[in-house]
């Protein structure tokens, strides 16, 4: 197998460098170039798969797509706060209980993972013996570790293994690199990030340097396939997350094509919180007989008390949010949803002539704007972050107090997909939607 050796000690680029350790000299860079515990696991408790509310359909890179759906705005209101009775689940395994190299076990306690998440708990054995999986999961059931761990151990067996990891979002793309690096320090084996919005040529200099990973999302995966800086045709793990967002996100051709150039003899680690027709399509096309593995979600917004909010006439909607997020008690971590990309930009100016520690994430920002802006966020160092639906997909953001939907989100499941950003990890949140 051809390896990349170009651009050795090349320069660090914004994404995967900074945490990226240094490659000792010697090893061989891997990705080719052309050339029993009874402790109850609680659902939603701390440590929290918080399974989410069923994702959001439409909304498309930012902008407005798909169909728009009426929704009776009575749905928005909800003062019932009873926290469902939480449903118990008792893990089958430790971590220690899987057939993994004692290295990794170590990286898994090193982060604190005692407890397999249901989907970890039903998927890595399964994985781990080489099948197929269809893990029919959302953010925020640790679904990520459920892939990582069986492919880093199988990149531990044979360092000449090569995996590509094909997600939605940017976002989502960093935060599995992250964790990919929490597990693989130490382990002689790198990622590469390979997304839209950040310069391509930092990624080829790394992807010369040599990986076991390429985590991206599909548009510049293909790019990359296609400029022949990716060579598929000995990677024998695929994993797709999120698959149905991607779907939305119109990159399904981008992702058969990249599939199709993967070798014929690949195990296949497939993640979608629902099932549409392409998907289910996809599925049959590339997967041999996959275990399937659902996890139930929680219906997130029974965490969250929703109200709406309805601007009287000839009263500027702008001048009703900032009287809101004056009330610095109690809003104290705001996440608000706009619909286009322009308008979400106007609003956090809007709010930051105002005096409001406010920032905005949308698809027109680059890739290291955004990735600060949400570190300030997450830092409290901001604490209005103002997004698109795309923008904040996946994030795993702790402590939002609020969510406001400034603009009535096209479908329910998009209202449902973002209300289940606040209220976290059994905490309460609060949902407010102006309505005119
Ligand atoms: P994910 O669905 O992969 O985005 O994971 C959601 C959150 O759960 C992340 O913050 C993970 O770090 C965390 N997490 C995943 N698996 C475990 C585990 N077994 N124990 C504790 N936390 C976990």
């Amino acid at each position: 197998m051809s390896t990349y050796q170009g651009n050795k000690g090349s320069k660090k680029t914004p994404y995967s460098s900074a945490s990226r350790p240094s490659r000792p000299t010697g090893s061989k860079p891997r990705f080719s170039a052309s050339k029993g515990p009874s402790r109850p696991f609680k659902h939603g408790s701390k440590p929290s798969f918080r399974g989410n509310p069923s994702p959001s359909r439409g909304g498309g890179r930012g902008g407005r797509k798909g169909s728009f759906e009426r929704i009776d705005v009575s749905r928005f209101i909800s003062k019932s706060t009873i926290i469902e009775k939480e449903e118990i689940y008792l893990p089958t395994h430790t971590f220690s209980d899987f057939a993994i190299d004692a290295r990794l076990k170590t990286a898994i306690a090193n982060k604190n993972y005692i407890y397999p998440s249901p989907i970890q708990d039903k998927s890595i054995p399964h994985a781990l013996q080489g099948r197929d999986i269809l893990g029919i999961a959302d953010t925020g059931t640790g679904k990520t570790a459920s892939f990582l761990i069986p492919l880093i151990n199988k990149v531990l067996k044979d360092p000449k293994e090569t995996a590509i990891i094909i997600a939605p979002t940017r976002e989502l793309a960093i935060q599995i690199e992250k964790e990919f690096n929490d597990f693989a320090r130490g382990l002689k084996m790198f990622a590469v990030v390979c997304v839209g919005g950040a310069p391509i040529f930092a990624q080829i200099k790394n992807l010369r340097r040599g990986c076991n990973f390429v985590i991206g999302t599909p548009g510049r995966l293909l790019d990359l396939v296609k400029r022949g800086e990716i060579d598929l045709s000995t990677t024998r793990s695929v994993v797709l997350d999120e698959a149905d967002r991607m779907l939305d996100m119109g990159f399904i051709n981008d992702i058969t094509y990249s599939l199709e150039k993967t070798h014929p003899e690949r195990q296949n680690l497939f993640f979608s919180a629902t099932l549409p027709k392409p998907i289910e399509k996809l599925i049959e096309q590339f997967t041999s007989d996959p275990v399937r593995v659902m996890v139930k979600t929680r219906d997130t917004s029974k965490n969250v008390e929703q109200d709406v909010i309805r601007v009287a006439r000839g009263v500027e909607k702008i001048d009703v949010l900032a009287e809101l997020l004056t009330k610095k008690d109690e809003f104290k971590k705001v996440l608000i949803f706009s619909e286009m990309k322009h308008a979400v930009e106007k609003l956090s100016k809007e709010l930051i002539k105002r005096g409001f520690r406010a920032g905005s994430i949308h698809g027109d920002k680059r890739h290291n704007e955004r990735q600060r802006t949400l570190k300030a966020f997450k830092d409290d160092q901001l604490n209005i972050l103002v997004a698109t639906d795309v923008a904040a997909r996946g994030l795993d953001i702790p402590d939002v107090t609020h969510v406001i939907n400034y603009e009535i989100p096209q479908t329910y499941d998009t209202y449902v997909h973002r209300i289940g950003r606040t209220g976290r990890a059994s905490a309460k949140g609060v949902a407010l939607t102006f309505v005119s």
